[in-house]
């Protein structure tokens, strides 16, 4: 295929391929997905017709992911204050910014949840899907519903729906197995699905087991570690059905949490962090127990909204946005099993952020230096997180400051395409301008460029710019176009 007619089919014949699930007709190569995030207030700021049209000549983008659903700042409102704004869109902070749903709730979606579906009162007279749509599928541009598992705890009916810690204490986070989430996430794709013309959904939940939690095994920036949940009755019942002892589970998790306080608190057992912890898991198997019923009540979820989008219209595709961690911890890639993910998902969009990958690796070899790798060096640390993570790149003392390469980009790639099979689409998550720390790496054009290049060159049946178009500064974006316009589709 030549770069014009490429150019031509990833915007026109753009269609029922992009998300295809099986189409009538010859079979054809897919168009690959030319995708960006892109949320509410970048439209309102700068025009709907502008902003597509700038999409289009500047990275050949034929598919929106508009960020229609979150509480948070990683894919809604504008740059967040202590960055640089952009060189385009409304230049002053919005940190009045608090989210919710940007189209229009329609009440009898949400009947059988107790979450209420507040509109975003950031723009309370703009339904981002209604405005956006029409104009994008004049321009042979697909839309996509992008959601993410982000609230507040302030949100009318949360307290219903939340995760109960070891402690009995509720969290800020909804609990996956209570129905009270789950149909609220169902309610709202059926709300997308059924109220306006869209031509998927992708759904985020940037979240981890208990295990994890306690071990620190992320990026963020907490060092005392995460959330060890749930505890909920709902969690409860389903351990007595499979038959894990309750309380040998709260006793093991109780012993974990003294572990990593101390571990964090600087002291070293006799016999080191990694057998300690391991002996923690042989006398308490009740703690990956624990770990898995967690993840199931994720993995339902994920199953509940394939069915349901499946019900609705079948041509209409339903995806997942993999986490980072994905990228760092062997204990959450362990958990992402991309062919069990092929029963119950149209494409990933698996997170490879090379930019601010670097400080984000950095950080999680700090906090995973912090527990369970704490008798090793923060250099052996990474050395071994290289090792099993399947890919190599500079010392510690640099990754901050450098980011990750391309060759990290085409590595996870490859893994990702050999792992989903042939009925999987891969999308990789292309950062452009993630906010890093001051000396901390910052997107360059031909940063964009090189990752784009190695998404495709790995296999990728589309690229996705993330994580917010109201962050990216334009040459950037520029770069990505110019990477997708030189490449030749398989
Ligand atoms: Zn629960």
């Amino acid at each position: 295929m030549d770069r014009r007619l490429f150019l031509e089919t990833s915007t026109v014949v753009a269609g029922s391929a992009v998300l295809g699930r099986a189409s009538p007709g010859p079979r054809r190569p897919d168009p690959p997905m030319i995708g960006i995030q892109v949320g509410a207030v970048s439209f309102v700021d700068e025009g709907t017709d502008k902003v597509l049209d700038g999409f289009q000549e500047m990275a050949a983008i034929n598919t929106l992911f508009l960020a229609t659903f979150t509480y948070g700042r990683g894919i809604g409102g504008r740059q967040l204050r202590g960055q640089p704004l952009p060189d385009h869109g409304k230049q002053e902070y919005d940190d009045s910014f608090r989210g919710g749903n940007f189209a229009t709730p329609h009440p009898q979606y949400y009947r059988h949840t107790s979450i209420a579906p507040e509109k975003a009162p950031d723009h309370p007279s703009y339904d981002v899907i209604a405005d956006v749509l029409p104009a994008a599928h004049r321009r042979g541009m697909r839309v996509i519903c992008w959601f993410e598992d982000v609230f507040r705890r302030d949100v009318p009916g949360f307290d219903q729906a939340a995760e109960i810690d070891l402690h009995g204490k509720p969290t800020g986070l909804t609990c996956h197995r209570n129905p009270n989430a789950r149909n609220f996430w169902l309610g709202l794709a059926e709300d997308y699905l059924r109220s306006y013309d869209v031509d998927g959904l992708m759904w985020g939940s940037e979240r981890q087991g208990p295990l994890d939690n306690a071990l620190g095994s992320s990026h963020g920036s907490s060092s005392a570690g995460g959330v060890i949940a749930c505890f909920c009755s709902h969690c409860l019942d389903a351990a007595r059905k499979e038959e894990i002892n309750i309380a040998r589970a709260r006793d093991g998790y109780l012993a974990l949490e003294r572990w990593a306080a101390a571990l964090r608190a600087g002291q070293r057992p006799a016999d080191g962090a990694f057998v300690t912890f391991w002996r923690l898991l042989v006398k308490y198997p009740e703690l990956l127990a624990w770990e898995r019923l967690w993840n199931e009540g994720l993995s339902d979820t994920y199953r509940a909204l394939y069915g349901l989008a499946q019900g609705i219209d079948p041509a209409k595709g339903i995806g997942w946005h993999i986490w980072h961690n994905n990228s760092f911890s062997p204990f959450y890639r362990a958990e992402q099993d991309y062919a069990e993910f092929g029963k119950y998902s149209d494409f990933l969009k698996v997170v490879m952020y090379n930019n601010c990958g670097g400080p984000r690796l950095a950080q999680y070899v700090r906090n995973t230096h912090g527990t369970v790798f704490a008798d090793l060096t923060p250099d052996q640390t990474l050395d071994f997180v290289y090792g099993v993570q399947q890919y190599r790149e500079q010392s510690l003392a640099r990754i901050a400051e450098t980011g990750l390469s391309a060759d990290y980009v085409l590595r996870e790639t490859q893994r990702a395409v050999a792992g989903a099979g042939p009925h999987l689409k891969i999308w990789p998550g292309i950062d452009i301008d993630i906010p890093t720390g001051a000396g901390e790496k910052k997107t360059q054009p031909d940063d964009v460029h090189q990752a784009v290049r190695a998404a495709f060159q790995g296999g990728a049946h589309g690229v996705l710019l993330s994580r917010k178009y109201s962050e990216m500064r334009l040459a950037n974006l520029r770069a990505a176009g110019r990477a997708v316009r030189e490449v030749k589709p398989a």
